[in-house]
């Protein structure tokens, strides 16, 4: 018999985003646009026009700063700085002055001028293949609405508020309607669009409301009223389950909800293996606003603090003093445990305003990181001299993105003695002996890393990139996603020659890329002799875990075992067959 497709199951694939199993029926929300009127004005209209854009802009500012003090009550004020971009877009003087200008020479509402002006910065920043600057232009497109909504006279758009508990399932979700969102009565969140980064993953997170994105046109595919299955730790929404998929899912539900509770109990032990090895599980952050979550989930500090990221949203570039402050602020919350700042990864795909980069044709090989800052020093040397400064008041250690080898290491070293040296001129305090590390993600620096481990004092393996550059596979570019394989025999043999190099060199080596967070791999990493894991946040307590449920011995003979294997699915096999033995309840 032929299944009915109105009824039949339908699973679809996104990004697991937020962990946790939801069961309800689906609520779209669909993404309707207000429809808005155009019609030409007087001159003497337009200082009419302008006081209304005004106001509404005020009017906008009120409800930003009204839902941020709200989401900062319902679930703190981290979370409640994402709104912090809202209001950089109401105040954005070049957007601002366009409009003006636009006024005067179109002649034509404001409403419509407003509208043209913002839907060509977003959809600017939308075609940029960069999560980050996506995001920035999902701002704007919410800002915008909001805006043309107070000129039209109209009350902010509100969640369908449903009495019954549902999995709300929407093209993308702003961070205002995740405000508006009933926490009792959404169960489950699902987006066509969204990465790991996005907004929607960020306040899903912080919700604890499990997540999927990335699901493409879902929303095109299914209507309210359905009954659906949405699994966050794999990123699947099923539609219509079978009575068995029902049956299964509600174990892994148990399952989880048991582990989350053991889980929570880890925050203060420590990330040492049964047989006594302690392994440094330190956190990944992007913002200062991150680090609410670091202690949170019992990390050990700080193990790559992003800097670039307080660029990128933002159109001219924080001085020494203003990096100082944040810096400081940062070592001192997380003291006594060190934070690793990394120097500006920007390039590449990580475009900042007020930095000049012409387009390039393979801008992951192009001008990025410590390349870029080589040849601007007047951007290089202020954010040295900010590290040296927060140093004093911290635990601060300091690495450099992308080097390829001892030559550009040398130069990155010689302009921080050249900052040191101006430093100690001025009477400013600084810690000389501060710990200098390299980030190891170029496979030329792996190949080379007993010469670079001479000149260092610990490396910390990138491995969203050197994987990208090992296997040549674009790390953004989904349609070549699954030969994306960080267990490939190449990722291995290069880690373990990093390793050897750090190990007969005495310095320490960690590694802060995806990779480290994937307890599937956690007993090839152990293996491999990493002395330092660094994370999501929110997934250290799943890497603890795992690592307390290891010994670094039975680690390494995986490790003698799989080094000579030429498939990553071989290799990945016996991995995966330790962890499953060691601590199936969190594999589900
Ligand atoms: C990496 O490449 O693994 C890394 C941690 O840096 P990013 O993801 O910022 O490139
Ligand atoms: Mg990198």
């Amino acid at each position: 018999m032929k299944a009915d497709p109105a009824t039949a199951e339908t699973r679809f694939q996104g990004i697991g985003v937020s962990p946790g199993v939801a069961r309800a029926t689906l609520q779209v929300m669909r993404d309707e646009f207000e429809e808005i009127e155009r019609y030409s004005i007087e001159p003497s209209q337009i200082p009419t026009e302008i006081a209304r854009f005004e106001s509404a802009l005020v009017q906008t500012r009120m409800q930003i700063l009204e839902m941020q003090q709200k989401i900062a009550e319902a679930i703190g004020t981290k979370d409640a700085g994402i709104f912090d971009a809202h209001l950089l877009v109401v105040e954005d003087r070049t957007l601002i002055d366009e409009v003006l200008r636009k006024l005067e020479t179109e002649r034509t509402n404001v409403e419509a001028v407003f509208h043209d002006v913002a839907d060509r910065y977003a959809q600017t920043l939308g075609q940029i293949d960069d999560p980050y600057l996506r995001e920035r232009g999902l701002d704007i497109q919410d800002v915008m609405r909001r805006v043309i909504r107070n000129l039209q006279g109209k009350a902010p758009r509100m969640m369908p508020l449903h009495g019954e508990a549902h999995i709300l399932v929407a093209h993308n979700l702003t961070p205002s309607d995740a405000a508006c969102i009933d926490r009792q009565r959404v169960l489950g969140i699902a987006t066509d669009l969204g990465s790991r980064t996005s907004h929607t993953a960020i306040m899903a997170r912080s919700l604890n409301i499990p997540a999927a994105v990335g699901l493409h046109d879902v929303t095109e595919k299914i209507t309210s009223g359905q009954v659906a299955l949405l699994d966050g730790y794999s990123g699947r929404l099923i539609v219509n389950p079978t009575p068995e998929t029902l049956a299964y899912f509600g174990e892994v539900e148990l399952r989880q909800s048991r582990v989350s509770r053991e889980l929570a109990e880890l925050r203060e032990q420590s990330s040492t293996t049964r047989d006594g090895d302690h392994i440094v599980l330190s956190a990944n952050i992007e913002l200062p606003a991150d680090i609410a979550t670091v202690a949170a989930n019992g990390a050990e500090g700080i193990g790559l603090y992003r800097t670039e990221f307080l660029y990128l949203d933002r159109d001219s570039l924080p001085g020494e003093d203003e990096q100082y402050a944040t810096y400081k602020c940062v070592a001192e919350s997380v003291s006594p445990h060190p934070l690793i700042i990394r120097t500006f990864d920007l390039g590449g795909d990580k475009i900042a305003g007020g930095i000049d980069v012409s387009d390039e044709l393979n801008p992951f090989l192009g001008w990025r990181a410590i390349r870029f800052c080589l040849e601007h020093t007047e951007i290089f040397k202020p954010q040295l001299r900010a590290v040296l400064r927060a140093s004093a008041a911290g635990h601060v250690k300091l690495m450099f993105p992308m080097i390829s080898g001892t030559a550009e290491l040398r130069r990155a070293l010689a302009v921080l003695d050249e900052c040191k040296r101006e430093l100690t001129l001025a009477g400013i305090p600084f810690n000389s002996e501060m710990q200098i590390g390299a980030m190891i993600e170029v496979p030329a620096a792996a190949i080379c890393s007993q010469a670079i481990a001479q000149e260092v004092d610990f490396f910390s393996i990138g491995t969203n990139d050197l994987i990208q550059y090992t296997v040549a596979v674009d790390r953004v570019n989904e349609r070549i996603a699954h030969l994306y394989e960080p267990s490939h025999p190449a990722v291995l043999r290069l880690i373990n020659m990093v390793s050897e190099a750090a190990h007969k060199h005495k310095i320490w080596f960690g590694i802060c890329g995806e990779m480290a967070a994937d307890i599937e791999l956690t007993p090839l990493l152990l293996g491999l002799g990493v002395d330092e894991l660094s994370v999501s946040p929110v997934l250290v307590p799943r890497v603890k875990s795992a690592i307390r449920a290891l010994s670094r011995a039975e680690c390494c003979e995986l490790v003698e075992k799989v080094l000579p294997l030429d498939t990553p699915s071989e290799i990945l096999e016996y991995s995966r067959q330790l962890a499953r033995e060691r601590y199936p309840m969190l594999l589900s």
